[in-house]
This record gives structure tokens, C-alpha cells and sequence, in this order.
């Protein structure tokens, strides 16, 4: 795709009020690919301000033309499924198989998911003697991160538009094509002027001016947990919901009678999938004593296997940081089985596929979130003693748990502080509500709990 030169606000491309451009860069040869504006206060205003007067028409058009209108939105990325999957692969250097099934195929499903939802969605509720009516929140700011970068945007734009809300979207600096492409969507699918707005720009300046807007009824974020702190703040002190997806740090938890080989190397893969760079990864393998020289030989190979094909992480920040948590890791005694800080490759924001063993759950690595392809092995005692190790972070925002039969996991899932359990390997649900307990967020997305977070309820007595 060719990038816009200016901010999409109002139904058309505009000129950015400032001259400040962000550089575009390919993460696998560092080549600058485009340049797109840095919008300002000045740009979000004007975007806030066309959402606030295309909210009353919106609100009030039948759910059943919002939802026609979503489906067709859903067309368009169908229609442009490839350039999509290029376009991720340009900017975040997304190996292209990837690109096309996850970042570009998940998006198709979760936009149909709520062309349907809205279509079918009932706005209205009698509890004895009341109406309840379902209203949309207002004008949505909305944050985004680039690691899904579009379905982060359509999780949380598509459901806003089902719901009768208008949306300023800002997303990451490091990808703005794919958000680029996405307004196009919009814009051909013949969106009433003002329903979608689109400011590119730097968190700090466009993503702050967004979060502090008066025009704002609602924030929604994902992103890191300091920065999603900060915005918890902000809507606090204005009294004005907020939803936050923020950071994890999962337990793979495999018990004894599961099919260990199984488990470990679909964890691994759970792991290295995008680089790390994915929020409900699960970070930490945790395996039982007697089983645990077997897991790290499996582990190890599995992401030996693995070298430069994950792909880059998203830029030279990113890397610094992550080859400074494996620094960390062998600073404080964990010790590698595969990979290490080396770059496998001269060019391009490159990490080795890593294992740590031997970590213990009070470790950094197995703390923080490093957010690259960097998997720590984790030895219980005991059920009790997995429990606490999973349990012992700030984060709850997934996790896995491995048996012999589905009961005993599911047991297992019941004692977890987190939002998501996968049992024995299960896939990924686009209608299932995804968001964390403790420091993982506020709010759910997807489905039809990811749609209430839009939703007003006014109750009527009679
Ligand atoms: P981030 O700074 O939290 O970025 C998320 C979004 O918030 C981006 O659009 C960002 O803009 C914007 N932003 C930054 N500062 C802001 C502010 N003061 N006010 C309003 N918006 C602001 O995350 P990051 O710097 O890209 O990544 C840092 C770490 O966050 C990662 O290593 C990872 O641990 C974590 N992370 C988590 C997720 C997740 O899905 N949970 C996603 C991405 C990152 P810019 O793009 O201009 O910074
Ligand atoms: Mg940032």
C-alpha cells in the first residue's frame, strides 16, 4: 500500500495539523519503508470533534444497518486479505504464513462475529417491572499496541460500531500502515462521515491528548501496564469507564498424567509464535520434578528447530530489551538450553528462540514480561506448589493447564487467578471473552461480553 499522508478524520484523508512525520520501519533489514504523520492535540481534537457529531445519527440508526454495514466491513478485509498480511509483514516482519492465517484471518472473524451480534442483539430488557435499555457509551478513544496490530483495532473498533458508539483510533507508532489500510476499509465501505476517525502519532503526544480528552466518553487500551496505569488514572479522575488490556506472564502448567511431549511442544510454540510478542503467551513452563529433565530436553530441541524463521522482533528497542532480560536470566543463574543474547543474524531486530532452565519463580524472567521469543522452565514439587508458582506474578491474563483426563485440568483451570485457561491444547475462541485478572486489565474483549464494555444500561420503572 502506498501511506496516507495525512490523518483520516471525518470521512476523508486531511492534512495532519503539524509537519512532524514517524518513520516506518522494516523490522528484518532496519529499511525505512514510509513515513506517516505524528499527529498532535490539534489533529486528535479535530478527530474527537467529528466523532461527537456523527454519534446522535450513528446511535440512532437501526442495529440492523450497523450491522449490514460491519458485514460489508468484514467484505473488505476479505477483499484485502493479501495486502493486509504484506502490509504486517512489511512493518512488524511477521513471517508471511503467519501474517496471512493470525494477523490477517483473525480480524475477517472477529468483524463477521459482530456484524452478526449486532444484527441479532436484543437492546432492550424487562426485569419485573423495568425496561432496561442498552445505550451506546458515546465517542470511544481508542490505544493501540502493535504486536496484533489490527486485530487489536478491529476488537475493539468493531464492537464499538455494533454498538451504536464513534471511534478516534490511535494506534502504535511502529505500525501504522495496517491501521492505514484499515480506514481505507472503512472509507470504502461507506461509513456515515465521522464514525471512524483515524490519528496516527506517538503514545506520549497523540495517544496522551486522546486519553485526556473531554470529547472522550470512553478509553479503551491495550498496551503495556505503565502506561495503562497512567490511563487507569486519567479516566479515573474524569469518572469515565475505561477498558485495559495489559501485560501477562502465563503458567503452562503440565501435570503429571498429561501427554508431556505433547504439552511441551505446543508450548513452545505458544511461546515463539510472533516473536514472544504476544500478551497471553505462556511464558512459564511449569513441569514436575520427576518429569522435568525430559521437558527441558524436548523443550530445547523444539526451539532449536525454530532459528531465524519466527522473525524479527518489532524494532532495535525491543531487542535491547529482550536480550537484556536473557542477560538477566543468566545473571541471576537460570541457566540456556537453547538459543542465548546473540543475534542470529547481522541485520534486522533478530532473537534466538531461548529456553531457560533451572529458573526459580522469584527470577526476573520468571516475573516480568519480556515480551520476546524467551521461555522459562519451572520446577513444582507438587499440584499446590504449581498453583502458587502460577498464581505468583502481578499478571493473570491466561495460562494453559495439561492432564490425563479434561476433569482433572479443568480442576486445575478452577484455582487459576487468570482470564483465560487453555485445556489440553485448546484453540483459540474469536466469540470467547478475552481480558485478565490483577495487573493483566480491566474489561473484556471479543464476543458478546467484549460488546456490554460499549454499552449503557438506563433502566425505565413502570
Ligand atoms: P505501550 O507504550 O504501552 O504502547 C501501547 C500503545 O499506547 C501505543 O499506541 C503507544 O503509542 C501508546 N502510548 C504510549 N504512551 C502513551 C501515553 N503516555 N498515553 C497514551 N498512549 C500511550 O507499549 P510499547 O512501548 O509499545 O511496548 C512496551 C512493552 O509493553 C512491551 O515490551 C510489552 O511488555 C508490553 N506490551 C504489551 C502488549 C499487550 O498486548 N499486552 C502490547 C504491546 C506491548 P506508541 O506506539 O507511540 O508508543
Ligand atoms: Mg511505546
Amino acid at each position: 500500500m502506498t501511506a496516507h499522508d495525512g490523518m483520516y478524520i471525518g470521512g476523508a484523508w486531511r492534512p495532519a495539523a503539524g509537519t512532524d512525520t514517524i518513520a516506518v520501519v522494516n523490522p528484518v533489514d532496519e529499511q525505512v519503508i514510509a513515513q506517516v504523520p505524528a499527529g498532535t492535540a490539534e489533529d486528535i481534537d479535530a478527530a474527537v470533534r467529528a466523532a461527537r457529531a456523527a454519534f446522535p445519527g450513528w446511535a440512532a440508526t437501526p442495529p440492523a444497518e450497523r450491522a449490514a454495514l460491519i458485514a460489508a466491513l468484514r467484505d473488505q478485509l476479505v477483499a484485502r486479505k493479501d495486502e493486509i498480511a504484506r502490509t504486517v509483514t512489511a512493518e512488524l516482519g511477521s513471517p508471511e504464513q503467519f501474517a496471512q492465517f493470525v494477523h490477517a484471518g483473525v480480524p475477517i472473524a472477529v468483524a463477521g462475529s459482530y456484524a452478526e451480534l449486532a444484527a441479532s442483539f436484543t437492546f432492550e430488557e424487562r426485569i419485573g417491572n423495568s425496561r432496561v435499555l442498552l445505550e451506546p457509551v458515546g465517542v470511544v478513544g481508542a490505544i493501540t499496541p502493535w504486536n496484533y496490530p489490527l486485530h487489536q483495532v478491529v476488537a475493539k473498533v468493531a464492537p464499538a460500531l455494533a454498538a451504536g458508539c464513534t471511534v478516534v483510533l490511535k494506534p502504535a507508532e511502529d505500525t501504522p500502515l495496517v491501521a492505514q489500510l484499515f480506514a481505507e476499509a472503512v472509507h470504502e465501505v461507506g461509513f456515515p462521515a465521522g464514525v471512524f476517525n483515524l490519528v496516527t502519532g506517538l503514545g506520549p503526544v497523540a495517544g496522551q491528548a486522546l486519553a485526556e480528552h473531554e470529547g472522550v466518553d470512553l478509553v479503551s487500551f491495550t498496551g503495556s501496564t505503565a502506561v495503562g496505569q497512567q490511563i487507569g488514572a486519567t479516566a479515573g479522575a474524569a469518572i469515565k469507564p475505561v477498558a485495559l488490556e495489559l501485560g501477562g506472564k502465563s503458567a503452562n502448567v503440565i501435570l503429571p498424567s498429561a501427554d508431556l511431549a505433547k504439552a511441551v511442544n505446543v508450548g513452545v510454540a505458544n511461546v515463539m509464535n510472533n516473536s514472544g510478542q504476544t500478551c497471553s503467551a505462556w511464558t512459564r513452563m511449569l513441569v514436575h520434578a520427576d518429569q522435568y529433565d525430559d521437558a527441558v530436553q524436548l523443550a530445547s530441541a523444539a526451539a532449536a528447530k525454530y532459528g531465524d524463521r519466527i522473525g524479527p522482533v518489532v524494532n532495535a528497542k525491543q531487542q535491547a530489551r529482550v536480550r537484556g532480560y536473557i542477560e538477566k536470566g543468566i545473571a541471576e543463574g537460570a541457566k540456556i538450553v537453547a538459543g542465548g543474547p546473540e543475534s542470529p543474524r547481522e541485520k534486522g531486530y533478530f532473537i534466538t528462540p531461548t529456553v531457560f532452565a533451572e529458573v526459580t519463580p522469584d527470577m526476573t524472567i520468571a516475573q516480568e514480561e519480556i515480551f520476546g521469543p524467551v521461555l522459562s522452565i519451572i520446577k513444582y514439587a507438587d499440584e499446590d506448589e504449581a498453583l502458587a508458582i502460577a498464581n505468583g506474578t502481578v499478571y493473570g491474563l491466561a495460562g494453559a493447564v495439561w492432564a490425563g483426563t479434561e476433569e482433572e485440568a479443568v480442576a486445575f483451570a478452577r484455582r487459576m487467578d487468570t482470564g483465560q485457561v487453555d485445556i489440553n491444547g485448546g484453540s483459540f475462541n474469536p466469540l470467547a471473552p478475552f481480558g485478565g485478572y490483577k495487573k493483566s486489565g480491566v474489561g473484556r474483549e471479543l464476543g458478546a461480553h467484549g460488546f456490554a464494555e460499549y454499552l449503557h444500561t438506563k433502566s425505565l420503572q413502570f
